[in-house]
């Protein structure tokens, strides 16, 4: 591993002051936050990310979570992903985000994993995490051989010629559903970001995933008050049962009513170049009966744009049983 300078500043300010000296919060960035380190310093072992400053930001005061005035939640940047699995405020009013942290990697990282590590972990595609490969994500204009390569695990939603390559999050899959806020502060100040707008489609700029310049520090994360009487699932197909990826994953946030669906909030994982939010399902299932057809019709509306690659086509289908089948649990639970 190459050499790096690493600094504990004394308050998110002074953290904020230090990080503003990089060039880019992209990839290729001089300067790092590091919380949990699993995504990072496995990065920087591979020496895909080779910061020459480490931000420690452990010791900020960002580790709670507490209700807001508006009667939601507020996370904190680096309450750990098993502390909030665990909450008794998230197990009660935001199961799907319990079940999607619970379904992620193993029990040992997620005591590690923060909040703000989940929201901006890296892509899982083999080309970015090896050097000797090209990859448009880790050197803009080098190439993507997972377009004509191994692609059984990447996405076939949102994306481009420049790169296909899946956001791994669970986390972020049920925050999409939940209608998450991000909250930032940067060196001109604090802002909130829908999560919606927060990853970046990768377009012909790969190397560009998220919204935040130089300096932005994530302090927390806030939820909505809860919907009364909704219904909450989140749903992972992967590999093995355990310490893996998605292909597939659904979070569904559902109101029924008298037989009908009033109110869906629907996100899928696994599938995406970011947490995929599915507006097109939403739409074909609100106001529809809440029986198996009626899901099945969203399933293929929330699908319908996707482009398979050589080897993850499997993935439309597997998609489409997922986020049905995950309607049809939350609307017989
Ligand atoms: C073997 C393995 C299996 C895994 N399986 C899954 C899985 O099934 N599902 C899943 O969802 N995830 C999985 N993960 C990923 C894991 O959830 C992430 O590594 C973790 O959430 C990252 O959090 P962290 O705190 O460790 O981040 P770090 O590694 O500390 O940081 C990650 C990035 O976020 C930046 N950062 C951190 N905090 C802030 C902040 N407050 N403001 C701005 N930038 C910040 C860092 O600079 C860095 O770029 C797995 C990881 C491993 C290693
Ligand atoms: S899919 Fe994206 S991350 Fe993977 S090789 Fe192509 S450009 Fe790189």
């Amino acid at each position: 591993m190459h050499t790096f300078e690493f600094v504990r500043p004394p308050d998110s300010a002074a953290a904020v002051a230090t990080a503003a000296k990089a060039k880019t919060a992209q990839q290729g960035a001089d300067v790092r936050f590091i919380a949990g380190g699993t995504t990072l310093l496995d990065l920087m072992k591979l020496n895909v990310e080779t910061p020459g400053r480490l931000i420690d930001i452990n010791r900020l005061a960002l580790d709670k979570i507490e209700p807001t005035p508006e009667g939601g939640l507020k996370i904190g940047a680096t309450v750990r992903n098993s502390d909030l699995a665990h909450h008794p405020a998230v197990q009660r009013d935001y199961a799907v985000l319990s079940q999607a942290l619970l379904s992620g990697a193993s029990a040992q990282l997620r005591n590690m994993a923060t909040t703000a590590g989940n929201l901006l972990q890296r892509t899982r595609c083999m080309y970015f995490r090896d050097t000797a490969m090209s990859c448009n994500k880790r050197e803009p204009g080098t190439g993507c051989p997972a377009i004509t390569g191994s692609n059984r695990m990447l996405a076939v939603l949102g994306t481009s010629d420049q790169c296909i390559a899946t956001n791994p999050s669970d986390m972020c899959v049920a925050m999409a559903a939940l209608e998450a806020t991000i909250h930032v502060q940067g060196p001109k100040g604090q802002r909130a970001i829908p999560i919606g707008d927060f990853h970046l489609l990768p377009g012909s700029t790969p190397n560009r995933e998220t919204v935040l310049e130089p300096g932005d520090l994530i302090t927390h994360v806030t939820l909505p008050p809860p919907v009364a009487g909704n219904r909450q699932v989140y749903l992972k197909l992967r590999d093995r049962a355990s310490y893996e990826f998605a292909l597939a994953s659904a979070a569904v946030v559902v109101t029924v009513a008298g037989g009908k669906v009033t109110r869906a909030r629907i996100a899928l994982g696994g599938v995406g170049t970011k947490p995929w939010r599915s507006p097109e399902a939403e739409a074909a299932l609100v106001g529809q009966a809440a029986n198996e057809a009626s899901f099945r019709k969203a399933a293929d509306a929330a699908m319908r744009d996707a482009k398979p690659q050589s080897e993850n086509g499997f993935k439309i289908e597997l998609a489409k049983r997922c986020l049905a089948h995950a309607l049809q649990t939350a609307a017989t639970s």
